[in-house]
């Protein structure tokens, strides 16, 4: 199992119960996507399985390992993309990606080789030596994933990696993480794109006010809520089924 969540419970000082008793099974090799409205609970889900929050109550494994007894094995097979572009604007594109490198140990022959293979992976060998701020958008979004994979995770976390991005760089993106899936490593992706979850995803799991309500295929959930697609599906779940095109279509007609 890639990543086994069981009776999540986080909540914060503040007194939120941002997770009510979690539990998400990902298998090896799976791209799993977690829908769900602002304020359900993504966010906190990723940063307890990341280390960045400590769980209230209930266990996470990472590929067997315990995120909190065996942190360092854990957070190892971990990489994260996050949503914001949280480059260190000075470095350039190669000692970005040999610090993250660097940070998780790697030693330096293999950082180098690392480095050298991303770069070319990602179209970024023309412009290592080129400070991460003078990139464009497209670029610094390509660094951000090429860095989530420098330590080699055998799971990589993308929290909404096309927000804001025009269509021709979703698609890129698209393709990218197609074929890092393809090549073996498990992800999970949180989106607000429904369309995006459909096509890449092999499953998607609704989240809801801190609890999964329904996991399954884009048409599992569909069949779920006994409507015709995952968009409909989700406008079930946050309780605006007006909003449905299909609806919105019959007003109009
Ligand atoms: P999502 O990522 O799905 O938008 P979050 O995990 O960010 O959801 O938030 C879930 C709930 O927890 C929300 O009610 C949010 O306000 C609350 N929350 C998130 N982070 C914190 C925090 N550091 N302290 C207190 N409450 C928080």
């Amino acid at each position: 199992m890639a990543l086994q969540i069981t009776d999540l419970v986080k909540r914060y000082p503040t007194g939120t119960e941002a997770l009510k008793g979690v539990s998400l099974n990902l298998q090896e090799g799976e791209f799993f996507g977690l829908l769900g409205p602002n304020g359900a609970g993504k966010s906190t889900l990723i940063h307890c399985t990341t280390g960045l929050a400590q769980p209230t109550s209930g266990t996470i494994r990472v590929f067997g390992h315990d995120a909190i007894e065996h942190y360092g094995e854990a957070r190892r097979a971990v990489g994260l993309a996050p949503q914001d572009l949280n480059l260190d604007w000075f470095l350039t594109a190669e000692e970005t990606l040999d610090y993250h490198g660097g940070y998780f140990g790697m030693p330096k022959k293999d950082r180098r080789e690392r480095t050298k293979e991303l770069l070319e992976a990602f179209s970024l060998t023309a412009k290592k030596d080129d400070r991460t701020r003078t990139l464009s958008g497209g670029m610094k979004r390509r660094l951000i994933l090429a860095r989530a994979l420098m330590h080699r995770p055998k799971l990589l976390i993308l929290d909404e990696p096309t927000a804001g991005v025009d269509v021709e760089l979703r698609l890129e993106l698209w393709h990218y993480v197609q074929r890092i899936n393809a090549e073996g490593t498990t992800i999970l992706l949180t989106t607000h794109y429904l369309e995006e979850a459909e096509q890449l995803c092999d499953r998607i799991a609704f989240i809801n006010d801190g609890q999964i309500v329904a996991t399954g295929s884009s048409d599992d959930l569909a069949e779920h809520y006994g409507v015709a697609g995952l968009e409909d599906a989700y406008l079930e779940l946050v309780g605006r089924k007006e909003l449905s095109r299909g609806a919105v279509r019959e007003i109009a007609s």
